[in-house]
């Protein structure tokens, strides 16, 4: 089965499968992974380098991965801004939140000027509070970001919040201009249309089964060997189970969905005419955004952890939580409490300790980069991701490659079963803690306390 967003991408551009890699290849960078941060690794640097031979090999399709079937919120981290100044200092953390906003606008302008229709509308956020203990959330983090001059948020009174946000279910808002939604199937099926535009060798139905450090770097498939001067890693939660020295740094947990039939005439009439996306201050967020095609996405994240790393199944199967989401869908809007579900399904974050993605040389190799982690916020953020691993596997010397984005994971989780014990324990406390909310009550203090271990990491992660 693929996610929804992908097959509708599939569906409208009817594009044949690159074929798989055949025998023996030379290039001067392979690339491993076809998701956001490979292809946009690539374009950046054909763009910086047009000369340069570049061979992507992907294991499925291009997409199908978390960039064709995530919730296609592009925002920006501002909201992490806490986390950043604590671990990298004010001026980068200042610089990092620019840079995110920065790439939210690039995308929709790369999008335009290569005519990739991907329902880019940057129409904005809204992080919001659903209960009376959320109410506050945002504030501290919009009074940091004001002292530092890049606050984009803006309170709005209530009654705006609501209509806006097509719900009554919401008692405060913060809105920021500075992020888009976009159908992330359609989104990265154009960047692969564009770097094959630009001579991209893609080769999909070619997994990776080994690398062999060296000059060149050899990356072996099933059915060939690509040999290569710099190697870029863009396997996002595969990563873990592909190279052991990662499996502490990072846990994945599914994000799942549901999305409607088309209901515009429902979306107009309670005032959800926009593209903005909506999230509220929950530690895994509800977020929903509208369709330009007139349909309601909902999602919401930290659902089913996997046992150290593995790739579950369930993770390409509808959501097993679709009751659930059923069920918020009409908390939120009782107007379409009865209309039927198109899809639901899930897909498999990479989350990180600091809730960051991270980067670096692979074994300290000057020629393997690296970088994942986004921990449920990708789709602007990988653009970022692009810049770094581009800018890496030139050799650059410049802002991206001295950031300590670059220093490689700066947390690691326990070892099994402790971790996926641990996580679900916590899971458990976020949901019975945000169930008493939700109610009015106050939950007990060890699920406030677990909690907390979740909370360090960020708000607005959708894994
Ligand atoms: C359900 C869900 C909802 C989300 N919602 C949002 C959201 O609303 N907003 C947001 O900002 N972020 C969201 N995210 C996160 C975002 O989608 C990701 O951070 C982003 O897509 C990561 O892109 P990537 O290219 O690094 O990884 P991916 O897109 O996962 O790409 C990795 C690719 O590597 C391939 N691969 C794996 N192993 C091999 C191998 N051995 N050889 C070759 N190829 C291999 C995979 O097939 C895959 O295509 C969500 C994620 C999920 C799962």
């Amino acid at each position: 089965m693929r996610p929804f967003w992908l097959q509708q991408a599939l569906d409208s551009a009817q594009e044949a499968v690159c074929p798989p890699l055949q025998g023996d290849a030379r290039c001067d960078v392979c690339i491993v992974g076809g998701g956001y941060t490979g292809l946009w690794t690539a374009l950046m640097l054909k763009e910086a380098v047009p000369a340069l031979d570049i061979v992507l090999i992907e294991a499925d399709i291009c997409g199908a991965g978390a960039s064709g079937r995530n919730g296609g919120c592009a925002l920006s981290w501002s909201a992490k801004y806490f986390t950043l100044e604590r671990l990298f200092g004010v001026a980068e953390a200042v610089r990092l939140v620019r840079e995110s906003e920065r790439s939210i606008g690039e995308i929709g302008t790369f999008c335009a000027a290569n005519g990739i229709d991907c329902d880019y509308r940057l129409d904005g956020t809204l992080y919001t509070a659903t209960n009376a203990a959320q109410v506050g959330a945002t504030d501290a983090v919009v009074a940091a970001l004001e002292r530092k001059g890049i606050n984009s948020f803006s309170r709005l009174p209530l009654e705006q919040v609501q209509r806006l946000a097509g719900s009554a279910r919401h008692l405060e808002g913060w809105f920021s201009p500075a992020a888009a939604t976009v159908q992330p199937g359609k989104l990265v099926r154009g960047l692969r249309r564009v770097a094959l535009q630009r001579g991209v060798r893609i080769h999909e139905g070619t997994a990776m089964t080994g690398l062999e450090h060296g000059t060149p770097v050899q990356v072996r498939t099933a059915q060939g060997t690509v040999r290569a001067d710099r190697v870029v890693l863009g396997l996002n939660a595969w990563m873990a189970r592909a190279f052991p020295q990662f499996e502490r740094s990072v846990a994945i947990v599914s994000s799942d969905m549901v999305i409607t039939e088309p209901c515009p005439e429902l979306l107009h009439q309670i005032g959800l005419d926009s593209g903005i996306s909506v999230l509220d201050s929950r530690i895994f967020v509800h977020y929903y955004h509208n369709t330009s095609d007139g349909r309601l996405m909902l999602g919401k994240g930290g659902n089913t952890f996997a046992y150290g790393g593995r790739m579950l199944p369930v993770f390409d199967q509808p959501s097993p939580y679709r009751p659930l989401l059923r069920e918020s869908l009409g908390g939120f809007f009782p107007a379409l409490a009865e209309v039927p579900l198109a899809a639901s399904w899930n897909g498999p974050s990479d989350r990180s300790v600091t809730g960051l993605p991270f980067f670096g040389r692979l074994d300290g190799q000057g020629n393997v980069f690296y970088g994942f982690g986004y921990s449920g916020s990708g789709v602007g953020p990988c653009h970022m991701g692009g810049q770094i691993l581009s800018s890496l596997a030139l050799g650059l010397d410049n802002p991206w490659t001295r950031s300590p984005l670059v220093k490689g994971p700066l947390g690691l989780f326990p070892p099994e079963p402790i971790r996926y014990l641990g996580s679900l324990m916590v899971r458990n406390a976020i949901r019975r803690k945000e169930r008493a909310e939700d109610r009015g009550l106050r939950p007990r203090r060890l699920d406030v306390r677990l909690a907390r271990f979740a909370a360090a990491a960020g708000k607005a992660d959708k894994g």
